[in-house]
């Protein structure tokens, strides 16, 4: 556990330890809404896409849609869920304006999945785990615009209906970087499953954090307080560490946290009242009745079990740990799934993760950036790709070659076979130890005094001689071999 120090010399402070727990809310990818059929995705019109069913009016009956259990259930698998084979789902009653039924069709006693456990990478390399108390599946509420007039407020409820997962985790965490970490990792998951794309900035994936504090060696936890939907990574990070800060403060000056909801001002780098938090009893929970309950049979579980890839925690352990590649380099390659499946059918390939971190995280990222690629936009395939690897480490082109040259003509012609680029390109090293030998013999006659100072000592003397004869091969003998010789000759 990790101490947070306290702050103002109030006569013994206590050294404070803070509590974090996170709710996660991931938008479903589906083409349709979670309990009517029109469409859910990014709308050009606001209000463009917004049934009878979403409004809730009069007679209109919900269904669920089962891409959306079904993601959830996939979810809950892979973060290690147990899942309520029967649930059903519950009203959750509040007025906002851009909620215009009244409430919100969400579970309570039966979340579709519970008690799961999560581990995920830190950033020094070690790994942390979380348990996920639940995660339940509820419909998003439109959206209000305060910026397109003075004085009026505008409701887009294309969002309203949209299907949800929300993650709820226990107060586990005990650092602000614990918590961005915990969520890198659900971002990863989530993306990795293609339950959602994820994206922080535009509210697919929007994150609460409690907080609260107590001191060192407290078994009871302080008051929290939620600060609500935070929109990226750093964020979710400098809003714990300010409010944690802002508590002990508070604390210290003789008050007591009170249990509400704050948001995380971006322009004044602080948290700020919202309101006061509902509890559990101001939502008037009570069983849809418009809604049958679901059951999710065995072989449901077993099928989505099927469609779970190796998860970005695993492959970070084996990358990291059982290949030994740098903590940076194994956390670049898991960032996104289709960079690391690309890194895995290298690995197949010719089984050298270092040679092939490097390639795809040094020169195929440099192009891919510079034109704005993502990997699967990439023209080489794996395979080809591999063949320049091979062609380096048979001794057959240089590294420095294959980058500069070999790789770039590739680009533009991946139709054409990497040797054959290799030897239009007169890239292929062509040094054989025979006329290496030969060429080696001519210039120590050429340059008596040069070897003969060599060998009473003057050992720099080397360079020299690896220079000369690399010259007569333009360069395109293998300096190793060149070297080799170089020695074999001096010394004979
Ligand atoms: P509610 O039902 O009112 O939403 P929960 O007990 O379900 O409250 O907790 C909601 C979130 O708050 C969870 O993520 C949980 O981990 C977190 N949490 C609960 N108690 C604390 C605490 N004392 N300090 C920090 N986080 C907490
Ligand atoms: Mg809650």
């Amino acid at each position: 556990m990790t101490a947070v120090e306290s702050h103002s010399p109030s006569p013994s402070p206590p050294v404070w330890q803070a509590v974090i727990g996170l709710e996660i809310h991931v938008q479903l990818n589906t083409r349709s809404k979670v309990f009517a059929t029109e469409a859910s995705g990014f709308q050009k019109n606001p209000n463009q896409h917004v049934s009878s069913i979403s409004l809730a009016h009069p007679g209109a009956l919900p269904s669920i849609n089962q891409e959306c259990l079904q993601l959830a259930v996939l979810m809950g698998l892979a973060t290690n869920c147990k899942i309520h084979q029967h649930c059903h789902f519950a009203r959750k009653n509040y007025f906002y304006p851009d909620l215009p039924k009244g409430y919100q069709l969400s579970q309570d006693q039966t979340p579709i999945c519970y008690e799961g456990k999560l581990s995920f990478p830190l950033q020094d390399g070690s790994s942390s785990t979380i348990r996920i108390h639940q995660i339940h599946i509820e419909e998003d509420a439109g959206k209000s615009i305060h910026d397109q007039h003075p004085s009026q407020t505008f409701i887009d409820l294309n969002r309203a209906g949209v299907g949800l997962i929300e993650i709820v985790t226990e107060p586990d965490l005990r650092t602000a970087i614990q918590a961005g970490a915990a969520v890198a990792e659900i971002r990863r998951i989530v993306r990795y499953l293609g339950v959602s794309d994820g994206n922080m900035e535009t509210g697919n994936l929007r994150c609460d954090a409690n907080v609260s504090i107590m001191p060192v060696g407290n078994k009871e936890f302080g008051t929290r307080v939620e600060i609500k939907n935070i929109n990226s990574i750093s964020h979710v990070i400098k809003a714990i560490e300010h409010e944690i800060d802002r508590q002990i403060q508070w604390v210290e000056a003789g008050n007591s946290v009170i249990q509400e909801t704050r948001t995380w001002n971006v322009d004044l780098q602080r948290t700020q009242p919202m309101r006061d938090k509902e509890t559990a009893d101001d939502y008037r929970y009570f069983p849809e009745p418009d809604l049958l309950p679901v059951f999710i049979s065995d072989e449901d579980i077993l099928a989505s079990k099927a469609r779970i890839p190796p998860l970005p925690a695993e492959r970070f352990i084996r990358y990291h740990h059982t290949y030994g590649l740098p903590l940076n380099e194994s956390m670049a390659l898991i960032e996104d799934r289709t960079f690391s499946d690309y890194f895995e059918s290298l690995l197949d390939l010719n089984q050298t993760p270092k040679a092939s971190a490097n390639w795809l995280l040094g020169s195929v990222r440099a192009h891919l950036n510079e034109h704005q690629l993502s990997i699967d936009e990439f023209v080489l395939q794996p395979a080809q790709l591999n063949t320049i690897i091979e062609l380096i480490q048979s001794g057959q082109i240089t590294h420095h070659a294959a980058k500069e040259q070999l790789l770039p003509a590739m680009i533009k012609q991946p139709q054409t076979a990497a040797l054959e680029l290799a030897r239009e390109l007169d890239l292929l090293i062509e040094s054989k130890q025979n006329e290496l030998e030969a060429a080696m013999d001519r210039l120590i006659e050429k340059f008596p005094n040069e070897t003969a100072r060599y060998r009473s000592g003057k050992k720099k003397l080397l360079g020299f001689f690896v220079g000369q004869l690399m010259r007569e091969f333009k360069g395109k003998a293998d300096p190793k071999e060149v070297n080799q010789v170089v020695r074999t000759k001096l010394h004979s």
